[in-house]
Order: structure tokens, then C-alpha cells, then sequence
């Protein structure tokens, strides 16, 4: 039995739509068919009945979408809310049996026939309706039943009615108790089927397929559950060493025989009380045991040498050593996931020292556990969208006007850690390789701001974004999702791009250029300064750093020296922007010298982009 794929779920979920939106369509109909009814009984001259009853229907239908859509909506809390739910469709069946005996007790042939079909027409949605969302349909259909079967003994009793037409009457209600109990079979082995499916998946969702071990996942709950127990505790982090060159040189098979090998070998661990596949050749363990905490170093060993034992693999033996980092939970790292970083470094630095078992040591580890918390905070940031763009207005000194903005990427942290500049959190979204996303999110947010004007946005692009296959196409991609053209985009590239492959970047700047986009040179003068580059590069643009303005203001060569960069980029055809202007006097004195486009606090702050939707929820709040 397989986890619920993608597509199967969202069946699931259109089917629940649907069965909702039906339950809504139902409150409309329902209300209009008690009102006929009602004034059936009303015919007949039982108005309180009549009254009761009608407001027993409006309160039973009004209620019902509501608790239909938090059934849907709210898994946590679902089987409450299923008891609510059949008690409630089971009183509203009740109150339409009774409506049913009402009529049929008139006397009358045409209200009594009314009846029946409404009862019938009754009985036939609820069982049909909540066999589909999976209501038990017994309880939901035994009021029903209970009338019909008053309905055949009055029928019965009635001394005045053929004894052919009774055999009818009694041969109609056993055909639908056969009908119901057909409903009731299935709807029993669909909630057999329902609960073992779910059973599976719950069991594939904290199991490692392959070896059978607890998956990451698992291993996570269990070191919560045992952080909640209040106990001391230790974990480790294992690491197979040579494991990689042992899968390529031999294949994924023999890869596969040696993981399953050192997962038995964990589970008949004595030195360990639970052991969890974190994935790839990482394994981790739980030791809970107060013998085992007392003699930690000892226990560790003991799982080490356990480890490293050749195994005997269909190739022969196979030799492979271990790095495993514990931690200890204790005050200071209380919190699960600054445990597991914990162990993670403590591995990381027995790996360094050649394998075996190394332990967590804030006098030595602190540095590293305080990065990586930080890294795994960015990376939590960035899949949350917690990455915000933020627009900062370039001015064009010809026209006075703002025609292009650059977008900036900011954390806006929420989890109380220290607020990181671009420029500690953009080397790290490199090193993770989490750049793109940086970029793709900031653009979901930007483009809508230019989309349909004649704006244009300077976005910043690195060296490994520049250099990855999928680069463009993404980004063209996502322009025309946004319906926004290459023409509209400025790619600022820094002198990195050429310092790290020329040949290859060249061509993808050349196709960039071909296809719309403007190249232009960022930071120009903090880096090499090649001025080769700029003939090499297909450049539109040079923008000049904050440094040119700084030394321009303070010395006289720095003016100099400012004015002929300038002076240079008008004879190569480059227009040239200047970055960092602060002050009127600067901006007076850059535009004296005749570039294009300047760029500063002076000009506008980089502001983040709040969304509509956010504006509308802080004003209705
Ligand atoms: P940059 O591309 O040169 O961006 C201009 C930087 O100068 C911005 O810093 C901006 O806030 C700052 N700035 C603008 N006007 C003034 C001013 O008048 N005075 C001073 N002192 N600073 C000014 P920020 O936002 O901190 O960004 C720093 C660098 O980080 C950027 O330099 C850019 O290289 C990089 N960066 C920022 N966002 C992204 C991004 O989304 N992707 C990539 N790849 N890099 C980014
Ligand atoms: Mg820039
Ligand atoms: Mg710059």
C-alpha cells in the first residue's frame, strides 16, 4: 500500500469540495421543500407541529455547511467533529421521518403518498450523501427506517386496505432495508480500507523505506517526546566514512546491502536505545538508558567498534569507519533542533580529526552551533517566505524622474536572532545554494509593481546563479508569468562574473544581452577594476561604488580620479550611475560631471514592498 500521491490527494480534497459545496446546495432546497411541507401539515390543522418542526429544520440546515467546511478544513480535531456531525445529520433525518408520519397520518391518499415520497426522497439522499463522506449510515438512516416501518404496521393494521396492497407495502420496505444494509457493508469496508490506508501511511511517514530504521522525521518526535519527559538524554550523529567512493566504485546495490548492514547492526545495539536513518550514509541514535549516560564515553565506543566491523557484502568484505557526535541535552541546548545541530558539529569535527567519537563542547563548538543555528534559520526563512523584497529608487538626472528601482532582498526575522545584512545573508544563500530562490521569491514580489509601467528594475545576479543551466529559463519564465518584458530588466552583474569562467559566462551575458535584457556593471571599483573588462563584457552600464563618492568628498585626487572614470565611460558609449549619494552637495557635484543615473539615501531609502493584502488585513484590524 502506497502513501497518498500528490494527485490522489487533491481527488480527496475536489471530492470533500464537492461534497461540501452539495451540503450548501442542500440548506437552499431543503428550506424551500419544508416550507411546502409545512404548509401541507398546516392544511391539515396541526400548526404547533407545523412551527416545532420548521424551526427544528432551520436550525439542524443552517448549521450544517459550517460544521461540513470545518470538518474538512480542521484533521486535528476531526473526530470530534464527526460525532458532531452524525448526531447532527442523524437529527435532521429524525425530523424528517417525523414530517413523513405526519403526512401519512392525515388520512388523506395525496398527503399520505407526499409523505412516502418525502420519506423516501429522504432516505435516498442521507444514505447516499453520507455514505460519500463517509458518515456511519446506520445511525443516520434508522430514523428513517424506524417511520417507514410505522408507516407499513399503520398500513397493516388498517383493516380497510387489500391484503395485496399490504404484501406490497411490506415487500417495498424490505427492499429498502436490503438497500441499506448494501449501504452499510460498503460504507463498513470503505472505513476499513479508509483506516488501514491511513494506517500505512502514518507508518511510511516515520520509517525509512530502505532499512526499515526510524526516518529524520521519526527521530525528531522521539527526541521531542523524550525533551518533554524532562530526563537527561544524550544523542549521536553517525557518519559512515568512505561510503561515497564504495557507492560510485561499486553501484547503488552494494550501497544499499552496507546501509541495511549498519541499520541491523544499530537496531542490535546495547550501546543505543533507538536508532533513526537521517538519510544518505547518516544515521542517528537516542541513548536514554541512565547506565548508558553514566558511561557515555564508554557506550559511544562500544557503538563504534560496533560500526566499524568488515561487512560481509556480496563483494566480499567491505571496511568502512565512523564519525559519530553526541550531545547531551541540558540547559543549554534545550531546544531540539540546537541539540541536533549540536551533534551535527560534534560529528563534523570527529570527521575532521580522522572518524571515531567526539563530543559536544560549547568551549570549543560554540562558534560553529551559533552559524549553523543562524543558516538554519535562513534556510527556514527562505522556504517560508520570510525573504522580503525591498525597492530602492534610481533617478535619472536628465529628467529628474525615477524611472528604475533596484530590488534588494531582506530578513525580516521573526524569531527573535540578530537581523543579518544582504551582505552576511547573500554569501550564505550561495554557500546553501538557496541564491535562486532568493531571487525568485524577491521577483514574485517586484514584478507586480512594474508589471504594465514604464519602470524598470535592476536585479543583482552572482556568479553561480549566472553559471547554472536553468538560470534563464527560470527567470524568462517567471517575466512572462508576470507578463513583464527582458526590456524592463537590468541584470547587475559584479567583476566576479568574468574572474570566474570568461569563456562561459561571456556567452550567457552575450545571449542575455541579445535577448533584452541590459547588462551592467555593479560595484565597479571596489573589486579589480579591470578596465579591460570593460570592453570585454557586453555592458550597457557601469554603476560606480560608494567608495568613488567617499574619496571624491575627501580629496582632491579622488575627485580626479572620479571625474576621469566618468569621463571615460562617455567615450566607450557606457552610461554610468553612481551609488552612495548621501548629500545635495554630492549629487551637485556628480551631476556636474555628467553621468547618467544616481543612486542614494538621498534619492529614497531601499523600502520593502507591502503587499495589498497586507495592507488591507492591517487596516481592517
Ligand atoms: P549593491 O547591489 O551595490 O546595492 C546597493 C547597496 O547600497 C544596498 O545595500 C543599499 O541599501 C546600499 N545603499 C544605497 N544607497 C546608499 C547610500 O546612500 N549610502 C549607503 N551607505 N548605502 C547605500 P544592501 O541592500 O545592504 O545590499 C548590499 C549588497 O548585497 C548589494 O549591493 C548587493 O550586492 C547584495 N544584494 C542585496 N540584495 C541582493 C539580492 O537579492 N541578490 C543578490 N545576488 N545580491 C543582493
Ligand atoms: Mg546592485
Ligand atoms: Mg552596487
Amino acid at each position: 500500500m502506497a502513501i497518498l500521491s500528490a494527485s490522489q490527494l487533491e481527488k480527496e480534497f475536489r471530492a470533500a469540495q464537492t461534497v461540501a459545496r452539495r451540503l450548501e446546495g442542500d440548506l437552499y432546497t431543503r428550506v424551500g421543500a419544508s416550507v411546502l411541507t409545512a404548509g401541507m401539515i398546516t392544511w391539515s390543522g396541526m400548526v404547533t407541529v407545523a412551527l416545532i418542526w420548521m424551526a427544528c429544520i432551520f436550525v439542524n440546515e443552517i448549521i450544517e455547511p459550517s460544521v461540513v467546511r470545518q470538518l474538512l478544513r480542521n484533521n486535528e480535531a476531526s473526530k470530534k467533529r464527526l460525532a458532531l456531525y452524525t448526531l447532527h445529520i442523524t437529527s435532521g433525518s429524525a425530523i424528517w421521518a417525523g414530517a413523513g408520519v405526519a403526512l401519512w397520518v392525515t388520512g388523506d391518499p395525496a398527503i399520505m403518498t407526499l409523505g412516502a415520497v418525502l420519506l423516501l426522497g429522504t432516505l435516498m439522499h442521507v444514505t447516499l450523501i453520507y455514505a460519500v463522506s463517509k458518515i456511519l449510515v446506520v445511525s443516520v438512516s434508522s430514523p428513517l427506517i424506524i417511520a417507514m416501518g410505522i408507516m407499513a404496521l399503520l398500513v397493516v393494521a388498517d383493516d380497510g386496505i387489500a391484503t395485496r396492497d399490504k404484501t406490497i407495502v411490506i415487500f417495498s420496505v424490505l427492499i429498502l432495508l436490503a438497500y441499506l444494509v448494501m449501504l452499510l457493508l460498503t460504507n463498513m469496508e470503505t472505513q476499513d480500507e479508509m483506516a488501514k490506508l491511513s494506517e500505512d501511511n502514518a507508518r511510511l511517514a516515520r520509517e525509512d523505506t530502505l532499512t526499515k530504521l526510524a526516518n529524520r522525521r521519526h527521530f525528531v518526535e522521539k527526541i521531542k517526546i523524550t525533551q518533554a519527559r524532562d530526563e537527561a538524554f544524550a544523542i549521536a550523529f553517525i557518519d559512515l566514512d568512505r561510503f561515497k567512493p564504495l557507492n560510485d566504485e561499486h553501484g547503488h546495490a552494494i550501497g544499499d546491502e552496507v546501509l541495511k548492514a549498519i541499520a541491523n547492526r544499530l537496531k542490535a545495539s546495547q550501546a543505543i536505545d533507538f536508532a533513526a536513518r537521517l538519510g544518505g550514509d547518516e544515521f542517528g541514535a537516542l541513548i536514554t538508558a541512565p547506565a548508558k549516560l553514566d558511561n557515555l564515553g564508554e557506550a559511544l565506543n562500544e557503538l563504534s567498534e560496533g560500526l566499524v566491523i568488515p561487512i560481509a557484502a556480496s563483494i566480499g568484505p567491505v571496511s568502512l569507519g565512523a564519525s559519530i557526535g553526541c550531545a547531551c541535552a541540558d540547559e543549554s541546548l534545550s531546544d531540539h533542533s540546537k541539540l541536533m545541530h549540536a551533534a551535527d558539529i560534534a560529528m563534523i569535527r570527529a570527521k575532521s580529526e580522522g572518524g571515531g567519537v567526539a563530543t559536544f563542547d560549547a568551549s570549543i563548538d560554540a562558534g560553529m552551533l551559533e552559524f549553523a543555528e543562524v543558516e538554519s534559520a535562513f534556510r527556514a526563512a527562505v522556504i517560508s517566505g520570510q525573504i522580503k523584497a525591498a525597492l530602492q529608487p534610481i533617478k535619472c538626472v536628465r529628467s529628474q524622474a525615477i524611472k528604475k528601482y533596484e530590488l534588494l532582498a531582506r530578513w525580516e526575522r521573526n524569531d527573535g536572532g540578530r537581523a543579518l545584512t544582504p551582505d552576511e545573508f547573500i554569501p550564505m544563500a550561495e554557500r546553501l545554494g538557496l541564491l535562486n530562490q532568493v531571487l525568485w521569491s524577491t521577483l514574485d514580489q517586484a514584478l507586480p509593481e512594474i508589471r504594465g509601467t514604464e519602470l524598470t528594475l535592476a536585479i543583482n545576479i552572482s556568479p553561480s546563479q549566472l553559471l547554472s543551466a536553468q538560470f534563464f529559463a527560470k527567470l524568462n519564465s517567471i517575466l512572462r508569468t508576470h507578463i513583464v518584458p527582458a526590456s524592463q530588466i537590468e541584470l547587475e552583474i559584479t567583476e566576479q562574473i568574468a574572474v570566474r569562467n570568461d569563456k562561459e559566462n561571456l556567452a550567457h551575458l552575450e545571449r542575455a544581452s541579445e535577448s533584452g535584457f541590459s547588462i551592467v556593471l555593479d560595484d565597479f571599483g571596489t573589486g579589480y577594476s579591470s578596465i579591460s573588462l570593460l570592453d570585454q563584457l557586453p555592458l550597457d552600464k557601469v554603476k560606480l561604488d560608494h567608495s568613488f563618492i567617499r574619496s571624491a568628498m575627501e580629496t582632491d585626487h579622488g575627485r580626479k580620479l572620479l571625474s576621469a572614470i566618468v569621463g571615460l565611460l562617455k567615450r566607450m558609449d557606457l552610461r554610468c550611475c553612481i551609488e552612495g549619494i548621501e548629500t545635495a552637495e554630492t549629487e551637485a557635484f556628480v551631476t556636474s560631471l555628467g553621468c547618467e543615473e544616481v543612486q542614494g539615501y538621498l534619492i529614497g531609502r531601499p523600502e520593502i514592498i507591502r503587499s495589498k493584502c497586507e495592507w488591507s488585513t492591517l487596516i481592517a484590524v
